[in-house]
């Protein structure tokens, strides 16, 4: 009977690991909500005012926003001063 008992442990086991996915699920699920929404809560870049390109990678938080620029040269450039930019 205890022997049955391991049998089934390491069978188990087996099929555990069989059901797990090799990639994080984490990331994956991740790179998913990011692909369908906009990070950016704006559509124009505060620095430069050009239209913000919808899958930017250059957002910055600025109280609790999150904004959205054409590049990150204007991302930086509003990071140096964030009150000079930052959308009412
Ligand atoms: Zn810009």
């Amino acid at each position: 009977m205890k022997r049955f008992l391991i049998i089934l442990a390491v069978l188990g086991a087996n099929f555990t690991q069989a059901q797990t996915p090799k990639t994080p699920a984490g990331a994956k699920t991740e790179h998913a909500h990011a692909a369908q929404t906009n990070p950016a809560e704006n559509t124009i870049d505060p620095v430069c005012k050009m239209s913000i390109s919808k899958d930017t990678r250059s957002v910055s938080t600025h109280k609790g926003k999150k904004i959205g620029f054409c590049s990150v040269v204007c991302k930086e450039r509003f990071d140096k001063n964030p009150a000079k930019y930052a959308v009412k």
